[in-house]
């Protein structure tokens, strides 16, 4: 699709779009320039494209006056100004939780977690696709799709129920039946691929060089896509107090929202928005889908795929767009990748819930798994303020915990029954 082919009605020349504070598209590899539009690879050297900003003038209580979801901070967003005025699910401002008894637990002085399980779909996918529809919108789109490892999938299918318009998701047919489900009931149109979701992934891009109404939107809208992800920085900054945390541990599929929540806490910087000095950058995988820690630990620059074989399997991308800018920001913000097994992965997941009453799916087992690990190994300062990121819900990942959690005991409505059962219960 390009501008030229839009109505007139909506738009007629790029320079009429309005995506709020945007004003072009640069290559992440050689900076070359592009007019804002529906671009996604750089002409020069098909190095993937980011959006570039004017800001202008933001200040706390500008924001601090706005809705209480992502879009107090559109005008750090790529977006239309009247964003809030379309139907949309109101993603992001989900709760930072001080996080005492798991930070007793591990040894911590100091530990929250960014609970994104509170979003609309229970995951962070909520934030990054309001704003590729809002993108996508202005762009002249009009279906939404995705390539999805699950929780994508319920994104864009809740998203373009409540915008009113079609949409076409693509899923790996091994997916946990419950994301199989919590997008379906959405009434989207959900294709099962034979493959994993790398497989998935390049049906998706030649699809979108066939559909052209179709905004993919961590394909060809992904520049705008990803900077959704910039919001999770945002919000941890300003429930904080308008200050950044010493340390954050954040799970690595495509490596995007790691990326971009770096470049959240550098904007607020410049901005002049919270004091300098950004947080040491963490990034935590599982063992059977690590490509960006293997890399990390041999001290790689490029980032070799691998086939995913893990209980995570929202995480489960073998190849992922972001794994090198991944290796980038650990690097220079003096953080690490790290991974875990999936055994670790459970026991993460029960550790989070029975510490903090927060059961998160597998992605959050890995994070806390991570945390746990890096601690051990003297990795991560346990002095040092650290936010860890609990992207995802439990209840979309039953599979994971059900072999290993359950009743304490089957037992006839008595209370004999039950003195037998746990007699330690009267001390
Ligand atoms: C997609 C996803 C991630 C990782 O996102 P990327 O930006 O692809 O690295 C983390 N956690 C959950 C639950 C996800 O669904
Ligand atoms: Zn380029």
């Amino acid at each position: 699709m390009t501008i030229t082919d839009t109505p007139a009605s909506t738009r007629s020349e790029a320079s009429a779009l309005d995506l709020g504070p945007a004003t072009h598209l640069s290559c992440r590899e050689c900076s070359a320039t592009t007019e804002l539009g529906p671009y996604y690879a750089c002409l020069e050297c098909f190095g993937p494209l980011e959006v570039a900003y004017d800001f202008g003038d933001v200040t706390r209580e500008k924001i601090e006056s706005g809705p209480i979801s992502i879009w107090r901070y559109k005008d750090l967003l790529p977006v239309p100004r009247n964003v809030t005025e379309v139907p949309n699910t109101e993603p992001g401002f989900t709760p930072l939780l001080k996080a005492d008894n798991l930070a007793r637990e591990l040894g911590m002085k100091a530990l929250w977690v960014k609970n994104d399980a509170a979003n609309p779909t229970h995951s962070f996918k909520d934030r990054v696709v309001a704003v590729a529809l809002a993108a996508a919108r202005e762009l002249g789109f009009s279906v939404l799709a995705c390539p999805s490892t699950g929780n994508l999938a319920n994104a864009v299918a809740a998203a373009a129920a409540r915008a009113g318009i079609r949409s076409f998701v693509f899923i790996p047919s091994n997916l946990e039946q419950q994301k199989i489900v919590t997008s379906a009931v959405y009434d989207t149109t959900l294709v099962a691929v034979d493959g994993n979701y790398d497989d998935v992934n390049r049906l998706a891009s030649e699809l979108a060089g066939q559909y052209e109404d179709w905004a993919f939107v961590n394909v060809n809208v992904r520049p705008y896509y990803a900077e959704g992800s910039k919001t999770l920085g945002f919000e941890t900054a300003e429930q904080l107090g308008w200050r950044l945390p010493e340390q954050v541990v954040i799970p690595v599929a495509s490596g995007a929202q790691l990326v971009k929540v770096d470049k959240a806490f550098r904007e607020l910087t410049e901005l002049g928005l919270v004091a300098g000095g950004g947080p040491a950058v963490f990034g935590a995988q599982a063992s059977g889908c690590s490509p960006v820690a293997a890399a990390y630990k041999a001290g790689h620059d490029v980032v070799r795929p691998v086939r995913p074989d893990t209980v995570a399997k929202s995480l489960a991308i073998g190849n992922p767009a972001d794994g090198p800018y991944v290796l980038d920001v650990t690097r220079r913000t003096g953080g690490a990748v790290e991974d875990v097994t999936d055994d670790d992965v459970i026991d993460g997941i029960r550790l989070l819930a029975r510490t903090e009453g927060i059961f998160g799916e597998t992605a959050a087992g890995v994070t806390v798994a991570v945390l746990a690990k890096l601690l051990r190994e003297g990795k991560l300062d346990p002095d040092a303020e650290t936010v860890i990121f609990n992207t995802g819900e439990g209840l979309k990942t039953l599979d994971a915990v059900t072999p290993v959690v359950g009743p304490a005991g089957t037992i006839a409505p008595t209370t004999e029954a039950f003195r037998a059962l746990v007699p330690e219960a009267e001390n």
